[in-house]
């Protein structure tokens, strides 16, 4: 459309903000509305007041306020639900939920707006997130590289799809007009565009074997056109359609779509939205491609994207290159990710505008716009939120208000010139130079001991001799029974934690509780009759905090809360410094539980990559020097366990399928230097100490090969759910050591009676060899109850006896 009266893209604006509020208000709305002490209408109106007051606040900090430059990126639980919810695509296995509320319109009723649209009810919307007493939720899953998780939608060939739930318009409509007398704001409603939804999709239970989701394309764009001109009915003049899947090889399409690539599903999808309809009008169209590079070696999708009539593309030019002049990109706005949405660094804003300054040139676009490289939900609301930090500290980020302001300085000094903005310039340029320069960025130390790695440090004694070593030193039974580390944590041990960390309890009195409560968990282990005990980690708030408070060169945050699905957040630490350990960590605790039992008590520690993972990393080096750093850390700290005279550390891993790179061609890469990080933390360990690690989900074709790489001599994994389905797949894989398929799926409260158990190492002991197989739970025990743990491992340590005898 190159209509002169349709408004231009603002100048300035952010490709989403987080929504769970300043002080987690969503949360706690939620929370209480779920337990019932809450009503439906109280959740809506805390809802209503929390996007106002983000609409609010967006104009305070700058965005115009009468131009679509505020995104409305809220959702009560996930976006790409919120889809689901729009087209009433609720799957069958909750026809009872979806028959008691109303089924969706057909899109033709819904063409004018308002006219036979009904709401998909919030019981329903939450049943999906949540589940029912008969059906469990949508499966949750990781949101391309962030730690965000989304609700996958279950589509099938009948699966309900039309323009059924307009709240979408209803939350336009209440920024613009809004009940309260406050400023109006005209917001860019903000949405996961047709084609990600489909590649998210899974086929619904009972579809075809040959069912592609992606082949109901043209239903859900005709979905997508209904809500469009309800939206433009309302007055919306731009509305945001969110494609991270275009980016990414790692969403790919299953099955025959009735089109060859995602490059026709694009061409397909956004022809089909831009065409026009006599008499309907449509809102304009931004395109966003966050987390990547719209053009990788495996598949362009720029150019077919930008032959469409799509008025605005978003591209990430903080992880992908600046595109260059492909045909169409004449007649649109490229709307320029120059802001890190993804981390918390300022931003050097000097070589930021000479890049924007360069760009119309370069991809000869109609016009440029300044914006964040991804929404800012993955990072926390304020840096003012935070009197705790170091200033110094406090100074280096930009968190999502800061991140807003960057971006008007810098769509100021594109459109007024560089010296309208200079001071603001010069302030993010010194900043940036008192970083590098300051205390504890860059330790000689810590670098010194980098340069002098050689080769020789990521290598164990060849696995025959260390197995040989270990069994003489261990004298296990075949079979041997364990668990995964953390034990359930429970509410005395929270408030004991708690207590501590307010001051409220006494350094000695915390270290009696916890020796208490370690002496308890090491006596239940005793007692089941587990081959291999743990202390339980009753110490740890967490996997990777524990670690970040204690390491040199980590930060933590009070209120920097980032959402991880539904209402739960994480409070990711700041690695801002070179990191070395001042004193050993785990080390007391671990020695205390061995002396209290004649068996073997496993370290366990946290590794590098999964620390790296979970925390906010520094951007001024490259992740595998800081890797390493962490990895030298732990190294010192298995070194610690072994000469108190532990001899097997568990170095959990639960991340290193999650930070594997959207782009095929970075992942071998990035499988190398994460591979060898872990390999430099447990490589100084004797033949005769045994290292295992623990990795937290079973689909991991991709990187089947680096878990061999790893070189553990025990690798535990999740597989009860799936049925031991990863054994064969990894042992075809040449993987030759000690392997524990968790038999006991410790996501549900469910005890696993022992024959199921058993069931599941025949299974195991069928496809490999018994020597190598241990029996083990899924993962850690920390989020289940008593009552099913000890009925649950009494079980498994049953089965363990009953298939060790047929041996
Ligand atoms: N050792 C940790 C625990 O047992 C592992 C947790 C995890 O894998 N996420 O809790
Ligand atoms: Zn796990």
């Amino acid at each position: 459309m190159t209509d002169n009266t349709l408004p231009e893209f603002p100048h300035a604006t952010v490709l989403g903000y987080p929504r769970i509020g300043r002080r987690r208000e969503l949360k706690r709305a939620l929370e209480s509305y779920w337990a019932g002490t809450t009503t439906a209408d109280e959740l809506e109106r805390t809802s209503h007041d929390l996007r106002l007051a983000t609409v609010r606040r967006l104009v305070e900090l700058g965005l115009e306020p009468g131009t679509g430059a505020v995104p409305n990126s809220f959702s009560r639980y996930d976006q790409v639900l919120d889809i689901t919810a729009t087209l009433g695509a609720v799957p069958a296995r909750f026809g009872e939920v979806a028959r008691r509320n109303a089924g969706p319109a057909r899109p033709e009723d819904a063409a004018a707006p308002g006219s036979g649209v009904r709401e998909v009810p919030g019981d329903t919307y939450f049943a999906l997130a949540r589940g029912t007493a008969e059906q469990p939720p949508l499966e949750l899953t990781k949101w391309f590289d962030t730690n965000y998780h989304y609700l996958v939608p279950e589509i099938g060939p009948e699966t309900p799809i039309g323009f059924a739930d307009d709240r979408i318009v209803r939350e336009f409509v209440e920024a613009a007009r809004p009940d309260d007398g406050g400023i109006p704001v005209v917001t860019r409603p903000v949405i996961v565009g047709p084609v990600t939804y489909l590649l998210l999709s899974k086929p619904e239970h009972g579809a075809p074997d040959d069912f592609s989701p992606l082949s109901r394309l043209d239903d859900v764009v005709a979905a997508y056109r209904a809500l469009l001109a309800a939206l433009a009915a309302a007055g919306a003049p731009w509305v945001q359609l969110d494609e991270p899947a275009l980016v990414s090889d790692l969403v790919t399409p299953q099955g025959p779509a009735g089109f060859d690539t995602v490059a026709d599903a694009v061409r397909r999808a956004y022809d089909a939205l831009t065409a026009p309809t006599p008499g309907t009008e449509r809102p304009q169209l931004l395109v966003a491609a966050p987390f990547g590079d719209l053009r990788r070696a495996t598949g362009d999708r720029l150019e077919p994207l930008a032959g469409t009539d799509v008025e605005a593309v978003a591209v990430d030019l903080v992880r992908g290159a600046v595109p260059p002049a492909v045909p169409g990109l004449a007649a649109k706005t490229l709307v320029a990710g120059v802001i890190d949405g993804h981390n918390i660094w300022r931003a050097d804003l000097a070589t930021r505008l000479g890049l924007l300054e360069s760009l119309r040139d370069t991809t000869g676009a109609g016009a440029v716009a300044v914006s964040t490289s991804t929404s800012l939900l993955h990072v926390p609301h304020d840096v003012g939120d935070e009197p705790r930090l170091d200033p110094a500290l406090a100074g280096w980020l930009a968190f999502a208000d800061q991140k807003v302001g960057e971006v008007v300085t810098l769509a100021r000094g594109l459109r007024d010139g560089r010296t309208a903005v200079e001071p603001q310039l010069a302030e993010a340029t010194a900043a940036i130079r008192g970083r590098a320069e300051a205390a504890g960025v860059v330790v000689p130390g810590v670098r010194d001991r980098l340069t002098r790695l050689s080769d020789a440090d990521f290598v164990r004694a060849p696995y025959s001799d260390r197995a040989a070593a270990q069994r003489t030193r261990l004298d296990l039974p075949l079979l041997p029974t364990t668990t995964i580390g953390s034990f359930p944590q429970t509410t005395d041990i929270r408030t004991t934690r708690a207590a501590w960390t307010r001051g409220d309890l006494s350094d000695a009195d915390y270290e009696s509780r916890i020796r208490d409560e370690i002496a308890r968990v090491v006596a239940l282990q005793e007692e089941l009759g587990l081959d291999v005990l743990v202390h339980g980690e009753p110490e740890r708030n967490d996997m990777v905090q524990y670690f970040a408070e204690r390491l040199a060169g980590f930060a933590t945050t009070v209120h920097g809360w980032v959402q991880s699905y539904g209402s739960r957040c994480v409070r990711p630490p700041i690695l801002w410094g070179d990191v070395s350990r001042p004193q050993p960590i785990t080390v007391p605790w671990a020695t205390y539980a061995a002396s209290l039992t004649d068996k073997p008590v496993k370290g366990m520690l946290t590794g590098p990559v999964t620390i790296l993972a979970w925390s906010f990393v520094r951007d001024d080096q490259p992740l595998a020097d800081t890797a390493n750093q962490v990895a030298l850390a732990l190294r010192d700290e298995v070194a610690d366990l072994e000469a108190a005279g532990i001899a097997i550390v568990q170095v959990d891993e639960a991340a290193l399928r999650e930070l594997l790179p959207l782009d095929a061609a970075a992942q071998p890469a990035y499988l190398d230097w994460s591979v060898r990080s872990f390999r430099l933390t447990t490589s100084g360990a004797a033949p005769s100490t045994q290292i295992h690690t623990h990795l937290c989900y079973s689909e991991f074709g991709d990187i089947v090969g680096a878990i061999d790489d790893l070189d553990a001599d025990v690798t535990s994994v999740e597989a009860a759910r799936s049925r031991m389905e990863i054994v064969p797949g990894l042992s075809s894989a040449g993987y030759a050591r000690g392997i524990g398929p968790g038999v006991w799926d410790i996501h549900s409260p469910r005890v696993p009676s022992d024959g199921e158990v058993s069931d599941l190492l025949k299974l195991a002991v069928a496809e490999i060899d018994p020597r190598l197989v241990w029996v083990n739970p899924d993962c850690g025990l920390k989020t289940r109850g008593y009552a099913e743990t000890t009925a649950s491992l009494t079980n498994l340590v049953a089965a363990a006896r009953e298939v060790r005898a047929t041996l």
